[in-house]
């Protein structure tokens, strides 16, 4: 019989079963341990509520058992060790309570490459790959050597992606929560060699310097959207979501007079936003006197990310 064990569990009760090698001790064991796809789909089962739940419990239980979800597929008849079930009900309790799947597992993948995230952070989201996708395109015209910031960073999304892709520029990154702080710390070793540099601040109120481009992935749902997503358990954090005022703009109302004080005078601002914000978000640009004002869509070819060119002579 094969048992998926919990790494370095010798303690297992799979184990002593193992040694006595008595065929109705091991055919007891099996009616007794759970293999892959029951635990699949007790998992299923429990998480009826969910939007995904064939894909939130392949995710766990492949976590669980320290696999990826493609081997854990091809080994649907094994059984599972009694330490990986309890870890495995435990997670599913957590998603059930409203935690991402990306908590649980403690990372999420963006760009091709892995953010550690956990509770009190906003997980990096496909949304945002538009962003990335401009601001490459933006750093392109500057050419190396040029500096970047991106306020309201969280775990690094925003930063530490375009860092390791561009690694000639100089990127700085800041936000006002003391736990994001914590995890794009992490990430910053993880994925860019701690080469960005990070200020606790409230949107750019204690960063230094001038940047010849601006990103930000600010809060910007409304708050009845908010709201809407707390009656769904959703656990993400309002200062990472809670755009504020009745419009959920108010933290880009106040970021938008900040980016034009610390760009360059040929500086350039990239926000992402959401689709029903975005007219108001480029009138906002336009009146800070913004120039070359445009949009782009995301993946799901809905407009998402503005962006704003200083253009001073
Ligand atoms: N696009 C995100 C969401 O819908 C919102 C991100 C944000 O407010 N910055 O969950």
């Amino acid at each position: 019989m094969h048992t998926i064990r919990a790494a370095g569990n010798f303690q297992s009760c799979n184990l002593v079963l193992d040694k006595i090698d008595g065929l109705k001790l091991r055919r007891l064991a099996k009616l007794i341990l759970m293999t892959v796809r029951e635990a699949l789909a007790e998992g299923r089962f429990a998480m009826k509520g969910s939007h995904t739940p064939e894909l939130d419990t392949a995710l766990l239980l492949a976590n669980a058992c320290k696999l990826d979800r493609e081997h854990l597929y091809m080994r649907l008849s094994e059984s599972l060790d009694n330490t990986i079930v309890k870890e495995y009900r435990l997670s599913v309790k957590r998603r059930i309570s409203g935690e991402p799947v990306a908590w649980i597992i403690g990372r999420k993948e963006f760009w091709g490459r892995d953010f550690s995230v956990g509770p009190g952070v906003l997980c990096p989201r496909p949304d945002t790959e538009a962003l990335i996708e401009a601001a490459l395109k933006t750093m392109d015209e500057y050419g190396s050597k040029a500096r970047l910031h991106d306020c309201c960073c969280g775990p690094g999304t925003l930063a530490l992606t375009l860092a390791a892709e561009q690694p000639g520029w100089s990127i700085s990154a800041s936000d006002i929560s003391s736990i994001a702080e914590q995890y794009f710390e992490r990430n910053n070793q993880s994925i860019s060699n701690g080469n960005v540099k990070y200020f606790r601040s409230n949107l750019l109120e204690n960063v230094p310097g001038q940047f010849e481009i601006i990103v930000s992935n600010p809060p910007y749902l409304t708050p009845a959207e908010f709201s809407q997503r707390k009656k769904l358990k959703w656990k993400e954090p309002a200062l990472a979501l809670d755009g504020g005022d009745h419009d959920g703009l108010n933290v880009i109302r106040r970021l938008i007079p900040y980016a034009w004080a610390k760009t360059t005078k040929n500086g350039t601002l990239l926000l992402e936003t959401s689709p029903t914000q975005m007219h108001e978000v480029l009138r906002l640009l336009s009146d800070a006197g913004f120039k070359n004002i445009q949009y782009r869509d995301d993946l799901g070819g809905i407009p998402r990310v503005a962006i704003a060119k200083k253009e001073l002579a």
